[in-house]
């Protein structure tokens, strides 16, 4: 995917809810970023409604009418640019207290008709008294995607497996699974069993148990959807006999979400996939109920407290001398009595209508409409802040630094691509001036690959050369110069051939020798290759 800097937004101060000054300052924070906006997509507005020639890739010139087709952010952000409130789909008009079901039956959201709406209220003509920005989650006139031509701005939101699955419905997951194997009293279990996960190339191992790690990134936790359901299986087995239905229920949602998650994965789906895909989200939903009493508020929290001292202060307090084993049984029915009331209310206020919950529930329909999910990502932009952003801003003085970071990379690209258009100008045979060939053959239109930081895990502190590897492996020198020498001759081109003197072979790096690389192709595809690296493990190869 090419990712290209345009600009760069201006970021308010957070502001409280309450203070009148605030909610002034706020309109103007939401005024100002529509006129940034309004900038930024005036290029696009008239090609979007007259159309420009562009040519196309079969030779042909045709009228095409560039739109903006996608705008990919986490929610938070769409929040912000649609002008909806921060527990409200900016794609349909999902009722707040349905966000955890699966029903799929509620209007899109019609942009227009708000903006409508807007100005009858600001006229103070309106026909539809009844229709309050509060009923339809939104804050009037604050939508940036209004006005562009041909655009639906409900369209332009994405779907996002970094923020809604891996640092969303997964975190989630995993704090209702502490709990439940808490309650069941499996947590070490778990714990043993995640930190005892083997190595699997692309794989990373856990050092830590999940509770002992504070932050998570999107990459871990991607990891983390590889192996909770094995590690889970093992953690919950031979379950008692009260036990094996919450077990199972419990094994049921995690399998389904983590289901769902692999086949969002995919880059290409038919019919039968995205059935997959509902299939299990319907599952997800039917069994996430087993962690309902896990997902306690702070809200519930103070009302279960409450609860716990009106209970104490009505009990009569009785006087008079009672037996120690009475005294118990009083004891015993009373606690029974509170973990009873409480785990009724945590049933009754308890629930599932959080956003992330709904919007996976739009992720089949995107399938359907524009194609795969994994490139929508925001992980994409995220990786490009690196080269793009923190580079510029290294480079820059730290004066003025927003212009001279979307200079520095603009700059780069242009030159980049000015001299890939010459490199394919002299390909096709073009009459080029001398100075402009001598400056292709001297500068390089690739930027430099990444240099591998990362240490080899299990390297010997004495071994250092294939001398020092003979002990490790237990095979004579001879040998293993012999084998060297007969790979090297059948496998290796002339150029990259290894040197026949024993004594050379002994002092090679061992880093050279002690890896073997095995081309794996990538999932759904057929031309790519994962290089997995096999490793020598000690005494083993
Ligand atoms: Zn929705």
């Amino acid at each position: 995917m090419a990712v290209l800097l345009l600009a760069l937004l201006p970021i308010p101060p957070k502001l409280s809810k309450s203070s009148k000054a605030d909610q002034h300052q706020r309109q103007i924070n939401a005024d100002i970023l529509r006129d940034v906006f309004e900038l930024i997509f005036a290029p696009l507005q008239d090609p979007a409604h007259d159309g420009v020639p562009i040519d196309c890739a079969d030779g042909k010139v045709r009228r095409c009418f560039p739109i903006l087709a996608a705008w990919i952010a986490d929610h938070m952000e769409n929040v912000a640019l649609h002008g909806i409130k921060s527990n409200v789909c900016p794609r349909c008009e999902v009722p707040a207290v349905e966000l955890g079901t699966n029903m799929k039956v509620y209007p899109v959201r019609d942009y227009a008709i708000y903006h409508h709406y807007d100005y009858e209220n600001w006229i103070g003509e309106t026909d539809h008294a009844d229709i309050t920005p509060e009923s339809l989650g939104i804050r009037l006139g604050q939508n940036v995607f209004y006005g562009l031509n041909r655009v639906s701005p409900s369209d332009l939101h994405k779907p996002d497996m970094l923020h809604t699955v891996y640092l969303g419905l997964f975190k989630h997951m995993m704090d209702w699974i502490q709990g439940f194997l808490k309650k069941h009293g499996r947590l070490e279990a778990f714990d043993e069993v995640w930190k005892a996960l083997p190595p699997y190339p692309g794989f990373l191992v856990p050092k830590k148990a999940y509770r002992e790690v504070t932050q998570w990134q999107g990459k871990e936790m991607r990891n983390l959807g590889r192996c909770v359901l094995g590690v889970l299986a093992v953690a919950l087995r031979q379950p008692g006999s009260a036990q094996l239905i919450p077990f199972k229920r419990a094994l049921g949602c995690v399998r389904a979400l983590v289901d769902f998650n692999m086949m969002a994965q995919y880059r290409s789906h038919t019919a039968e996939t995205i059935t997959y895909m509902e299939d299990y989200l319907d599952t997800f939903h039917k069994m996430k109920d087993i962690f309902l009493e896990f997902r306690v508020t702070k809200r519930i929290r103070a009302k279960i407290d409450e609860q716990r001292r009106e209970l104490r202060h009505d009990r009569p307090k009785t006087r008079e001398r009672i037996a120690p084993s009475k005294r118990r049984r009083m004891r015993d029915a009373e606690r029974e009595e509170e973990t009873e009331r409480r785990m009724d209310l945590i049933f009754c206020e308890s629930h599932f209508n959080f956003i992330k919950m709904h919007l996976l529930s739009h992720f089949c329909d995107h399938i359907r409409q524009f194609g795969n999910i994994a490139m929508y990502s925001t992980e994409f932009g995220e990786l490009a802040h690196k080269t793009q952003i923190k580079a510029g801003w290294r480079q820059s003085n730290k004066n003025d630094t927003s212009r001279q970071i979307v200079q520095s990379y603009s700059g780069q690209h242009g030159i980049r691509m000015r001299l890939l258009n010459l490199q394919s100008l002299r390909c096709c045979g073009a009459d080029l001036s001398p100075d402009v060939v001598l400056q292709l053959y001297t500068t390089s239109t690739t930027t430099a690959p990444d240099i591998r930081r990362r240490m080899l895990k299990g390297r010997w502190d004495n071994v250092c050369n294939m001398a020092n590897f003979r002990p490790v492996l237990g095979i004579s020198i001879q040998i293993i110069c012999r084998g060297l020498i007969r790979y090297s001759r059948h496998n290796l081109p002339p150029e990259r051939r290894l040197p026949e003197d024993p004594e050379i072979l002994e002092s090679l790096p061992v880093e050279l020798l002690k890896q073997l690389e095995i081309p794996v192709l990538v999932f759904q595809e057929t031309e790519i290759y994962d290089i997995h690296r096999a490793r020598c493990m000690g005494a083993q190869l």
